[in-house]
């Protein structure tokens, strides 16, 4: 069978069977897949028809160490081959589970000192969201159970997770989520602050962010924001959940994205980058406090938990893939590589006129598409999707904001990627650009 009679093969048996996950089904169903992937290395990728493509987004932002690390295969391997599968519910444990925890406990910023897994990110935030409303009820205030989040922001697809997500079209698309949930502006604490005082601190249990926004467009947080925030949740006794399900393990250039705000959450959530995408893992860290008050007031049991949570393959991938992100110094390379990223589309915005903010932090850049720089006006329609498309001609992969009346597109590749590597995805996008004008 040829390439191309492979390619066709698959292709026929997608349109038939595969139901992809966020996808324009219809024109899914009438274009079939865009690329079939078979194989990657370092921040490349490669097609059933032998195409080599950069993965500007390390896939779903999560590939932090690269793709095609066999370290990582041998990690999956042999946990498999000695111990696949057990059940960490009640009083069983594993090996690579604890050695986990224990490792994250030590990553994670201030107080935070508990893991509780889950298999992804939306199970991590609706974990956070219910282990902060049993918080309150063994603390004797079982109406303190609203959750504020951002406009804008994306927290997961789980009932409790879109819940929470600014992001309406995600909510819309389903006509009953989960009652009690409350956005405030992401650009301002006083917008939360007000939030507060007009639902009564008294029904608030606790508040969720991203520390840069990700799906929403790659939106770092104002000066101080965060910093105003911890002060508010203390003054009211509100809990602080810090999303960082992409920012986590390096990808804004330090392993969590909230130790360059100046601000301890109560709780961190976390996913893709734990295991660079190689199994599926998740969870939330606890402060100390928050752990010493569940085993003080808590003489039930915990009635929250996932089968896989702290399923043992998925730890002993993270545990691997951690040690390559220190031993590589990744998080550091993601502030380098980041810099000369946002300094490289710098340049091309002065040289190109349609090229509006370049904003992000480490790995994470947003690129502002504009009809030109003096007036800011927007394009009559959104320009991003025709430019992924001539991205993806030339050999990248990027992603549009596809919400809102945003026009812009966003870039998180591995962060193994080298210097050159970067100028060509930046030398890509200039031609992007130019074909676009
Ligand atoms: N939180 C944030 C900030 C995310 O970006 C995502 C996914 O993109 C999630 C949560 C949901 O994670 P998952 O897709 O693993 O459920």
């Amino acid at each position: 069978m040829t390439n191309e009679q492979k390619t066709q093969e698959l292709a026929a048996l997608d349109k038939a069977h595969f139901i992809h996950p966020t996808s324009p089904i219809k024109q899914q169903q009438e274009h079939g897949p865009s690329f079939i992937f078979t194989e990657g290395k370092g921040v490349y990728l490669k097609d059933t028809n032998g195409n080599k493509v950069i993965d500007g987004m390390s896939s779903l932002w999560n590939v932090n160490a690269g793709h095609g690390r066999k370290e990582l295969a041998e990690a999956a391997s042999e946990q498999m081959k000695t111990l696949a599968f057990t059940s960490s519910f009640s009083t069983f444990s594993n090996e690579p589970a604890i050695r986990l925890a224990a490792k994250i406990a030590d990553l994670s910023p201030g107080e935070l000192s508990a893991v509780f897994f889950t298999s992804g990110g939306s199970e991590a935030n609706d974990t956070a969201y219910k282990l902060a409303r049993h918080y309150w009820i063994l603390k004797g205030k079982p109406e303190k159970k609203k959750i504020i989040s951002r406009n804008n922001s994306y927290h997961g697809v789980a009932m409790g997770a879109t819940s929470a997500t600014g992001l309406k079209p995600f909510r819309d698309f389903t006509n009953s989520l989960a009652p009690d949930f409350y956005f405030a502006n992401s650009q301002s604490a006083a917008s939360f602050r007000h939030l507060v005082e007009q639902e009564g601190p008294e029904t608030i249990a606790a508040f969720i962010a991203e520390p840069i926004q990700g799906a929403g467009g790659v939106h770092p947080a104002p000066e101080n924001y965060f910093k105003e925030i911890r002060q508010i949740c203390d003054e009211y006794g509100i809990l602080f959940i810090a999303d960082e399900v992409i920012t986590g393990f390096g990808r804004t250039g330090t392993m969590f994205g909230m130790e360059q705000e100046g601000a301890e959450p109560d709780m961190m959530c976390f996913a893709k980058g734990v295991t660079s995408g190689y199994a599926p893992l998740g969870g939330v860290v606890l402060s100390k406090k928050m752990h010493n008050d569940f085993k003080k007031l808590s003489d039930g049991v915990l009635l929250h938990g996932y089968t896989y949570s702290g399923h043992p393959m998925s730890c002993a991938v993270a545990l691997e893939n951690i040690e390559i992100i220190e031993k590589e110094g990744l998080q550091e390379n993601a502030a380098i590589r980041g810099k000369e990223l946002t300094q490289g589309f710098k340049a091309v915005q002065a040289r190109r006129n349609t090229i509006g903010e370049v904003r992000g932090k480490g790995l994470m850049v947003g690129l502002e598409i504009v009809k030109d720089q003096g007036s800011q006006e927007k394009f009559p329609t959104k320009q991003a999707p025709f430019l992924i498309a001539e991205a993806a001609k030339r050999g990248l992969i990027c992603r549009s904001v596809v919400f809102g009346e945003q026009d812009a597109l966003v870039f998180a590749p591995p962060l193994c990627i080298t210097k050159e590597e970067v100028e060509k995805v930046i030398e890509i996008m200039e031609d992007c650009i130019v074909a676009l004008e």
